[in-house]
């Protein structure tokens, strides 16, 4: 998510960092600090904001070492303030650290740590890290570091430093990248590739559970246990922005790729475990009040819409409460009908969105409960909401949106879920079901993506057609509008969607030759309707694609070509089905000429009407 870096070696260590740091900037970042030790005292400066402002705030000192530390942080615990940003220290003031990832179980070691004197100064999961590297300390970080990681759960890559010890940086990681730059006379560590460039090309690829110890002249390798391991360096070949997409050739595909970990990282700390399987939605303080609306109401726009059009009919499903979808710009300016017992689910990737701000305040100024789902921690739509539920993906640089999506999905569906399960529409062991099945989805998405190069193959034959319509039912009808959305945004070719059942209605006077129907078809109940619109379609013309899962045969020999998904319940599809439909927009404005990072008329984040 954020950006780690640390310098040990002959430099000064300061314009070593913030040169590091401002390669990490396109991952995306609402605040920045360094750490540096001189002779073992320890200079930490961070504030919120762009690095330019960690700059400005100290431009007129000169912080000496040649050892050191830096952050750009993405916030996931505490709002972005020049107080929680990274690094954090312990209390003896000579321990520091950066960390890119969520502590899992912050609460409880910050719980046990209060009650043996700590005094937490920031609200990040982070700082127990420090603490918990203090209270580990007996003259050597090594041995800290490595008692402390033995007690955290979650995703971690950290860099620490201590006074005592100013000649070595001890770093460790799991779920959360980590690269170490072997330099001459010098060595680095950051949390991608670009960052270390212009000082060395040869790289150490930090494995999950394992310690690396920078020291000027060497690293070393250990695992968890304390062992010693040897490790190959990599030479990397990229070029800078090659490396700051990971390699791939544009964040919007990299986005797409980084969807399972994303998934995986939304549903971690909301799954309790212990005994039977259950939804933990404390951390967001959703207390049982809220699952007795007489009505939910879901507001958003463009792709956040479309996550919205999901979650009625997910909340309808499983918890059985009447919802209402909106679009923003419709809603502010409707003369809506309100009452006490609605709750409001506000959905936003930036969490600045004007349309939805304004539809979110005026429902909150009649009164109304407002949950928000952000991907960004501080944002405005979360400091005015009620509740917050994050959605975890990490920050989101390609204009199109994709892993926001799938991640406001899961959101939905784990509200949805704890709705029903309150409301008594779904049963303990129902729910146990579910939740095996949400978990299920980073793996599945995993197995899509391995098939990215059917959907090259087919988008290499279907990039010019100039009319794309998507269909479905149900949950595919969801799909097939943020489909369709995804694929003008950025190959401009026309492309609409609608509900397979209006076929009749009226779309099928535009059905031709020329045209391609995307058919979604996983709605079991609903296969023969959407069998014979597709017949429909053909009878005229169209080639048609159809996305169904794996293992069903029904489909076979009625497409021009089929793309399939593992399966999961018919409910659950969305967060899947959409992927290969991603990709298919993404390959599609590849062919067409197009780059799809920066498609043209739109903006990321839509801050005006
Ligand atoms: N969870 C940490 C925080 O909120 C680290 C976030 C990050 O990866 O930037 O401070």
């Amino acid at each position: 998510m954020c950006g780690i870096v640390g310098y040990v070696g002959e430099e000064q260590a300061t314009p070593v960092l913030l040169n590091a740091l401002k390669k990490l900037e396109y991952r995306g970042y609402d605040s920045a600090g360094i750490a540096v030790l001189d002779s073992g005292r320890l200079t930490v400066r961070k504030a919120k904001g762009r690095l330019r402002v960690l700059e400005e705030k100290i431009a007129t000192e000169v912080i000496r070492g040649h050892i050191g530390i830096g952050h750009t942080r993405w916030a996931t615990h505490g709002e972005p303030s020049d107080v929680n940003s990274h690094p954090q220290t312990d209390v003896s003031g000579k321990i520091a650290v950066v960390h890119n990832g969520i502590i899992e179980n912050y609460a409880k070691l910050k719980a046990w740590l209060e009650s043996n004197g700590v005094e937490f100064r920031s609200e990040t999961d982070t700082e127990v890290i420090a603490h918990l590297v203090n209270f580990n300390y007996n003259g050597d970080l090594l041995a800290a570091v490595i008692e402390t990681i033995k007690k955290l759960e979650g995703s971690y890559a950290i860099g620490v430093i201590c006074g005592n010890e100013p000649d070595r940086i001890v770093a460790a990681r799991k779920d959360s990248p980590l690269v170490i730059g072997k330099g001459v006379h010098e060595n680095l560590l950051a949390s991608d590739v670009p960052a270390l460039l212009e000082y060395t090309q040869d790289v150490y690829y930090l494995d999950d559970r394992e310690i690396a110890v920078l020291y000027a002249d060497r690293t070393e390798f250990y695992d968890d246990y304390g062992a010693r391991r040897e490790k190959q360096s990599v030479r990397v070949e990229w070029d800078i922005s090659a490396a700051e997409k990971n390699g791939f050739e544009h964040f919007m595909r990299k986005e797409i790729h980084e969807q399972p970990a994303a998934l995986a990282n939304t549903l971690r700390t909301r799954i309790k475990t212990y005994a039977a399987k259950s939804i933990n939605l404390e951390e967001i303080g959703f207390s049982p009040d809220w699952a007795k609306a007489g009505r939910v109401v879901i507001t958003a726009c463009g792709t956040a819409w479309h996550a919205g059009v999901v979650g009625k009919y997910v909340f309808e499903h499983f918890a059985r409460v009447p919802v209402d979808v909106d679009i923003a710009s419709e809603y502010r300016y409707r003369e809506p009908i309100l009452n006490p017992h609605d709750i409001f689910i506000i959905i936003s990737q930036s969490g600045e969105t004007a349309d939805t701000l304004a539809a979110m305040r005026m429902a909150k100024t009649a009164g109304a409960k407002i949950l928000a789902i952000t991907n960004v921690v501080g944002s405005t739509l979360a400091r005015e909401a009620d509740l917050v539920m994050y959605t975890r993906a990490g920050p989101e640089i390609a204009v199109a949106s994709t892993k926001a999506f799938t991640t406001q999905l899961v959101c939905l569906y784990l509200l949805a879920f704890q709705f029903g399960l309150l409301r008594g529409t779904i049963s303990p062991e129902r729910l146990e079901t579910l939740i095996r099945e949400l978990e299920s989805l980073p793996d599945k998405a995993r197995e899509i993506l391995r098939e990215e190069s059917g959907i090259q193959r087919f988008a290499a034959r279907q990039f010019n057609k100039d009319k794309v319509f998507f269909m479905g039912r149900l949950f595919d009808y969801a799909i097939s509008l943020e489909s369709a959305l995804k694929l003008k945004e950025i190959s401009y070719a026309h492309s609409e969607a609608f509900a397979a059942g209006e076929l009749k209605h009226g779309p099928i006077a535009l059905v031709d030759k020329g045209t391609l129907v995307v058919a979604l078809c996983t709605q079991s109940a609903l296969f023969d309707k959407m069998e014979s619109n597709i017949k429909q379609v053909k009878a005229r013309g169209a080639s048609v694609l159809v996305l169904t899962y794996r293992d069903e045969e029904r489909f076979n020999g009625s497409a021009d070509a089929i793309f399939r998904i593992p399966r999961v319940p018919d409910e659950l599809t969305p967060v899947l089905s959409v992927i290969p439909c991603q990709l298919f927009a993404y390959y599609c404005a590849i062919q067409r000429g197009h780059d799809p990072d920066k498609p043209r008329n739109l903006a990321k984040s839509v801050t005006v009407e």
